[in-house]
């Protein structure tokens, strides 16, 4: 077979510890023998983004700027026994958070369905995305302890020095108290996020928030929301055959554990964050939960939704055998692939994705699979294999595939 040309480089940022082992096998074993890969290679992992004062994150979150997709590798975010482990020149910030902050985007997270790994909800037949909105609220919040009776207050003073005030509460004795603030621009791209990815991906769009409450602060978003569906979206999502759905968030939850799958499900930043993790344990794994950062501008940045793996490197290190996952990270890979197909019109890119994620997927459903999932299958005797072994396997499937 020749192997699949690419015109345009894919941004390739490789990362750390369990998850750069992975990395290589993927490319040497699944990607590389099929496809010229052509991609534009920058290190994370914290050795290099030390020598290079993290300056090489800044340039990989750049080049996806220039290019439009990007495909990362998990990363260590350094805490203080990472600053002695690797004896960093100082606690850098988390890769994931400084490529976002550049590129300014809504995270998507997706369960992989395989049969086998039975979602604990019984109605839920298709993944359900988690869209999380990734700025503000609660955390960026300023707080306060009151110890006594006395009134608490929201000032706002404008750039001419005038205030405008309201009660928060007239305190008789100790409590609490809690300001944060959100900003219309990233709603707004929070929103269009939202709205591609729903076309991109062919799925409904629910969003939800608590207005009827906070009919200021949530009605705010709810409004937006509409405002540019009304204006940008609406046209698209009816030609698409898709559909956009506002509800409440206690009605959504409700919902949701009734559906069968299959929408994007779009939720403020603490919502999100706690359903997100509601959703991947309901589905059954981490290491089965894709992730994709998708910018306003329409720059997308693929990667797992787990870290880096710890536990299995220093066994790894050792020499001990691992048995780690690598679903996550190959569709990582598959969905940078497919999108770059998209792109540029290479139509046998996407078809080698769908091929590679099948060849995934038909895997695991013939009964052989990693540890993590050969734990929680439904399946009778499952084969476990180790973390080469399995690679081997999704291989050999593949061949058949293609
Ligand atoms: P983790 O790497 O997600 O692993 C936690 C545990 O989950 C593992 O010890 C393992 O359980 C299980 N697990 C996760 N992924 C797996 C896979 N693919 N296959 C099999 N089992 C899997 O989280 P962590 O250990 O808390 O974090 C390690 C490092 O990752 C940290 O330095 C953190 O900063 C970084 N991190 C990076 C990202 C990112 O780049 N997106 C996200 C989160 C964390 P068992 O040990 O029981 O087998
Ligand atoms: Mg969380």
């Amino acid at each position: 077979m020749e192997k699949i040309k690419m015109t345009t480089p894919l941004v390739e940022m490789d990362g750390d510890e369990m998850t750069r082992i992975l990395w290589k096998l993927i490319k040497d074993e699944l990607l590389m023998p099929y496809i010229d890969l052509h991609t534009e290679y920058y290190d994370l992992g914290l050795v290099h983004r030390n020598e290079t004062n993290d300056q090489v994150t800044i340039d990989s979150a750049n080049a996806t700027k220039k290019y439009g997709v990007a495909v990362k590798c998990a990363t260590i975010t350094p805490n203080a026994a990472r600053m002695t482990e690797y004896n960093l020149k100082e606690m850098y910030k988390s890769p994931n958070g400084t490529i976002r902050a550049i590129l300014d985007g809504t995270v998507f997270r997706a369960p992989i369905i395989v049969k086998g790994i039975e979602p604990y909800v019984k109605t839920w037949k298709k993944p359900i995305t988690i869209a999380r909105h990734a700025y503000g609220d609660v955390y960026k919040a300023s707080e306060m302890k009151i110890t006594g009776a006395g009134k608490a207050e929201l000032v706002f003073t404008d750039e001419q020095g005038q205030e405008t005030r309201e009660l928060i509460h007239d305190f008789k004795g100790a409590g609490i108290l809690q300001g944060m603030h959100n900003l219309e621009d990233s709603i707004e791209s929070f929103a269009r996020s939202c709205f591609n990815f729903a076309l991109d991906t062919k799925q409904d769009l629910w969003f939800a928030t608590k207005d009827t409450i906070s009919k200021k602060y949530d009605h705010t978003f709810k409004d937006i929301f509409q405002e540019i569906f009304d204006k940008e979206y609406a046209e698209q999502f009816k030609a698409a055959n898709i559909e956009y759905f506002y509800t409440l968030i206690d009605d959504a939850v409700a919902r949701v554990i009734r559906s069968e799958g299959g929408y994007i499900w779009a939720c403020k930043n603490y919502d999100g964050d706690v359903m997100s993790d509601m959703v991947a344990t309901a589905f059954g794994s981490l290491s089965m939960m894709t992730s994709v950062l998708v910018s306003p501008d329409g720059y997308y940045e693929y990667e797992a939704a787990h870290g880096t793996v710890q536990r299995h490197y220093y066994k790894h290190l050792k020499g001990e055998e691992t048995s780690t996952n690598p679903l996550a990270t190959i569709f990582a890979w598959t969905g940078a692939l497919r999108k770059r197909g998209e792109l540029d019109n290479i139509s046998e890119l996407c078809i080698f994705a769908d091929k590679l994620e099948q060849a995934c997927i038909n895997t695991i459903e013939s009964g052989k699979m990693t540890k993590d999932l050969a734990l929680i299958t439904t399946f009778d005797k499952p084969v476990t294999l180790n973390t080469e072994n399995f690679i081997k396997a999704i291989r050999e499937t593949l061949d058949t595939l293609l």
